[in-house]
């Protein structure tokens, strides 16, 4: 049973997608966290971008994993580090990568096999996972999205200016959205909710109302 959420940067996917797998008892997967983990692994070995052949080698001697809402890069816990504003500006650069994306593939598929999940990222209702029970497509505007996520990098201790987060947001959707392979855009069936003016509470109990709707009559959820 899979609820994927898609969406730009800042527009909330994160903060909905774990409340939503908290409320509902789900597996919750955020796969930016594994590009973002790949970035880190590519960047502290110097591997070049441009050799499509040392990047999949790279994959090949990589290991990412989740344990209690940690991210484990090789066995280092790089929770934090994968949201560097650094790793910010490249992530994009290798997630439009064919190779990457390739091999990431089934990597996300084994990880909520047989566990009912609420995955997010970019490609999810389109690619990943195009037979989700339920798509949702998180959006709101630049200027919210870019807010939010500077107010996140100064609740963590990150230093960073407003003009430059709403830039590394341009030009991360900008990349993300024009990309060859598994652009980022709104699945067919998906249902679209803009943030801009909604509290987090209020887009969580719309995406759990759109499960509930579902599976009404199913016996699948307990009351
Ligand atoms: O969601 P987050 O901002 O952490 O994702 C970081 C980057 O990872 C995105 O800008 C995008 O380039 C890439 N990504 C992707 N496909 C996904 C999830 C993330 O290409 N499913």
């Amino acid at each position: 049973m899979i609820v994927a959420i898609d969406g730009p940067g800042g527009s909330g996917k994160t903060t909905v997608a774990k409340l939503v797998a908290k409320k509902l008892g789900f597996f919750y997967l955020d796969t930016g966290a594994i590009y973002r983990a790949l970035t880190l692994k590519l960047m502290k070995e110097g591997v070049s971008l441009n050799d499509p052949l040392a990047v999949s080698q790279a994959i090949d001697r990589t290991s990412i994993e989740f344990r209690d809402d940690r991210v484990f890069l090789d066995g280092e816990d790089v929770t934090l580090a994968i949201r560097d504003p650094e790793v910010d500006r490249v992530v994009s650069l290798i997630a439009k990568i064919p190779v990457v994306r390739e091999k990431l593939l089934p990597l996300q598929r084994e990880l909520v096999k047989g566990r009912n999940s609420v995955v997010e990222g970019r490609d999810m209702g389109t690619v990943v996972f195009p037979e989700a029970e339920v798509k949702v497509f998180l959006t709101a505007s630049l200027s919210e999205r870019a807010s939010r996520r500077w107010r996140e990098l100064l609740s963590k201790g990150k230093d960073a200016s407003l003009e430059d987060v709403l830039n590394d947001l341009k030009r991360r959707d900008d990349i993300d959205s024009n990309r060859d392979v598994a652009p980022l855009k709104v699945a067919p069936d998906a249902v679209i909710i803009d943030t801009t003016y909604k509290s987090v509470d209020e887009v969580v109990e719309e995406v759990v109302q759109l499960v509930l709707q579902r599976y009404k009559g199913s016996g699948f959820l307990s009351p």
